[in-house]
């Protein structure tokens, strides 16, 4: 028997959808979340939003406090940065998703996210957990780079133990012996969780490859693993990138990529949440 309980499929019937406004998440429609791995400049971020929500997309990604390996590695633009995210959501009208990385910080980021994204890194931080329990606001779950499908899904009930239910689970990879890539995606996990917990399941190719190339063909095979939507790193200048630039897609590529990811979409009788229908260039 798994630990967790009220995570678990058994312990309710029906999926669990996240309703942001008039937008859901895990319902039939597949939720595609665009936008760089950090914001960098008012001039970048306004770029990314404005060509994303072009393309129909509702929901923008962008580390305000970045979670770097190295120190001295860009740290995000933080309170700047979070600014920058409300201009850009008011502008556009683009929900916003972005990190908390601590419970100092949780306070200043729910202002600003309409989704608080948990990382990889603090999976297992389960005081911060406990926290996130207590708020009311979607939190979007990453499997931490080397827990087991049960230790994340043991993650997720600490937040839903404390009280909050609306919870996104995101696989990105994991370490495995094989360092080819960054990362190697667990496209398994993501029908499997799917099988033992009612919350809905996102993919995030960038992280789960490392790669650029790669995103484009661990977006389909997510989706047809059953994937209740993509986040996806894109960028207006790749190679600038102060961040996961090499995994970042171009711009012209996401919007290359969308018709795709409704027709694979369409395999497993689902569709895309867009503002509008993707066109075949
Ligand atoms: C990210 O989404 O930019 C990120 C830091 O992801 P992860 O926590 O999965 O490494
Ligand atoms: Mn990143």
């Amino acid at each position: 028997m798994a630990e967790y309980r009220l995570v678990a499929r058994s312990h309710k019937e029906d999926p669990t959808v996240i309703q942001l406004g008039d937008q859901s998440i895990g319902a039939q429609e597949l939720c595609i979340i665009a936008g760089p791995c950090a914001v960098e400049t008012e001039e970048q971020i306004f770029e990314i939003a404005k060509n994303i929500s072009e393309l129909g997309i509702k929901f923008i990604r962008g580390g305000a406090y970045k979670p770097r390996t190295s120190p001295y590695s860009f740290q995000g633009l933080k309170k700047e940065g979070l600014n920058l995210l409300g201009k850009v959501s008011r502008e556009f009208g683009l929900k916003v998703v972005t990190e908390v990385m601590d419970t100092s910080l949780l306070e200043q980021v729910y202002d600003y996210a309409d989704i608080l994204q948990v990382g990889s890194r603090n999976m297992m931080n389960y005081q911060f957990l406990k926290e996130l329990g207590k708020v009311n606001k979607p939190v979007l779950l990453k499997r931490g780079m080397s827990a087991t499908i049960e230790e994340w899904l043991l993650a997720a009930e600490y937040i839903m133990l404390n009280g909050n239910e609306q919870i996104i689970l995101c696989e990105r990879g994991i370490r495995t012996f094989d360092t080819s890539l960054r990362n190697t995606m667990d496209i398994a996990a993501i029908s499997l969780v799917k099988e033992l917990s009612h919350l809905p399941v996102i993919a995030d190719p960038s992280q789960g490859s490392g790669k650029r190339s790669m995103v484009r063909p661990m977006s389909l095979a997510s989706i047809a693993a059953g994937a209740d939507g993509l986040m996806i790193e894109v960028h207006n200048q790749p190679e600038e990138a102060l961040s996961d630039g090499f995994q970042s897609i171009y711009i012209h590529q996401l919007a290359e990529l969308l018709p795709h990811l409704q027709k694979q979409a369409e395999l497993v009788d689902r569709s895309i949440l867009l503002n509008k229908r993707p066109e075949i260039a």
